[in-house]
């Protein structure tokens, strides 16, 4: 049986969760069209749709939201962020924003032009999307091994060196006008990305003087692979490690919902001055003020205190050790995951739980509908519903690799016997594989379908 850490905190204020009958269970199912977008979350028992601003947060956190200065300009609460973030993070200069992807829009305004490249491990979708907004092309360079579900590679995320150099010469230096990577590699199965592999895209990225900028949203969680995996890292603090990293780059984004431990808040982070004067401008007319960015000034005190509580390396060892859990749980009731188990969230591999339905007919999709029937258990749909697509110039459908369910674990919010519970749900589940079927679309809009569409089963 695998075991991790304790949780390093006890539990002072509890919110109720019910498991309603399976009765109201097919009810609630109908009704939301067997989409669980639709669904109450007063209907869910156990809720892994995501793990992004569902966490919980600290005694310390709301003891800072009670000290939140919501004066306009040059509150005290920017000036206690902004020592958190110089302490973390290093950067010349930072504004906050309401979340990560509107610190995303505000970099891709000031710099992406149309029919301009940004290079990366993956870009998560909402960062893809961004870049595409203002013209640009997002393109994905992580190294193969990532779409090997077995694979235990121990850094997944990372970018292949050879094809980001041969990508630079074949559009050009002056057509890329900043390069990301994603730490840890979210769209990619939260694999992580090695020091090793940062300082070769950094010195790839400079020798062609293209800015480099890291998705942060879960730069803890990464450096806490770094510590336990990267040989020379051991005896490191992960605050060390990273500092180390973000060294090595001239910017950062990131969504505080993640590795800050808040339910709203994000960052943006740049050494250049000329390009922090455009982003203040841009903070103004579509945010707020650069001192405030969007967000409440009791909202920025509660992520200068999250910021260092998602680096406590007790706490990391838990987190990282409950999701590893949950993975060897579900993989010894024999189904499948994304090897090895990321940091926020496990994969199931759908389509060998369910080898008799088609991609056309959504194993991940029934899997996702089976999980809350058996268990009121929410998860999301990685597979056919959201990624197949029609090719314009084939008129053929274009499949996903991989048909996957994610479990995105809250932070500090469940404990053992909930991970045991969707384990447990999950075995019943594989037991009765063969009787479970497919579904099909009874409405789905042309974009981001999976959020809205409606289904009927087979
Ligand atoms: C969540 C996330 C974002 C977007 O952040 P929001 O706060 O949801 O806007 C960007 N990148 C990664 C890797 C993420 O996980």
């Amino acid at each position: 049986m695998p075991t991790y850490p304790p949780e390093p905190f006890r539990i002072k204020v509890t919110e109720s969760i019910r498991l309603i009958p399976p009765a109201e269970r097919e009810k609630a199912l109908k009704e939301a069209g067997y989409n669980l977008f639709s669904m109450k979350a007063e209907d869910i028992f156990i809720d892994l749709l995501t793990d992004s601003g569902t966490g919980a947060m600290s005694q310390e956190q709301w003891a800072a939201i009670m000290r939140g200065d919501e004066s306009y300009a040059g509150a005290r609460s920017f000036y206690r962020l902004k020592a958190a973030v110089e302490d973390i993070f290093g950067f010349k200069y930072f504004v906050p924003a309401h979340q990560g992807r509107a610190a995303e829009n505000i970099l891709a305004a000031c710099l992406v032009k149309p029919g301009q490249y940004v290079p990366s491990n993956m870009h998560f979708d909402t960062t893809d999307a961004n870049i595409r907004a203002r013209g640009g092309r997002p393109t994905n360079l992580v190294i193969d091994e990532a779409f090997d579900p077995a694979n235990p590679h121990p850094f997944k995320g990372n970018i292949d060196i050879a094809k980001l150099k041969a990508f630079i010469e074949k559009v050009g230096a002056a057509n890329i006008p900043f390069g990301m990577v994603t730490v840890t590699n979210n769209a990619g199965g939260g694999q992580p990305v090695s020091m090793e592999n940062l300082k070769a895209i950094a010195d790839v990225y400079h020798s062609y003087k293209i800015p480099f900028f890291i998705d942060a949203a879960r730069y803890a969680e990464n450096s806490f692979f770094i510590k336990e995996r990267e040989p020379g890292y051991a005896h490191k603090s992960v605050k060390e490690i990273a500092r180390e990293m973000f060294s090595l780059a001239d910017g950062m984004t990131m969504s505080a919902k993640k590795d800050a431990i808040v339910n709203i808040g994000g960052l943006l982070c740049t050494n250049d001055e000329k390009l922090f004067e455009n982003v203040k401008n841009e903070l103004i007319l579509r945010e707020g003020f650069p001192t405030y960015g969007g967000l409440a000034g009791r909202d920025l005190d509660a992520m200068a205190v999250g910021l260092y509580e998602g680096l406590d390396e007790a706490y990391l060892a838990y987190r990282l050790g409950q999701t590893a859990y949950l993975a060897a749980r579900i993989n010894e009731a024999g189904i499948p995951t994304i090897q090895p188990a990321g940091g926020h969230a496990v994969y199931l591999d759908a389509a060998a739980v369910l080898p008799h339905i088609p991609q056309s007919e959504f194993p991940g999709q029934a899997l996702c509908v089976e999980l809350y029937r058996e268990g009121a258990i929410r998860g999301v749909e990685i597979g056919s519903v959201m990624f197949a697509h029609m090719d314009a110039d084939t008129g053929q459908m274009v499949y996903p690799k991989l048909e996957l369910l994610r479990l995105a674990i809250p932070r500090r919010t469940y404990t053992q016997s909930h991970m045991d519970y969707v384990a447990d749900t999950l075995r019943r589940i594989k037991e009765r594989a063969a009787s479970i079927r497919g579904y099909k679309f009874t409405y789905a809009p042309e974009l981001l379908r999976h959020f809205t569409a409606k289904f009927q089963p087979l």
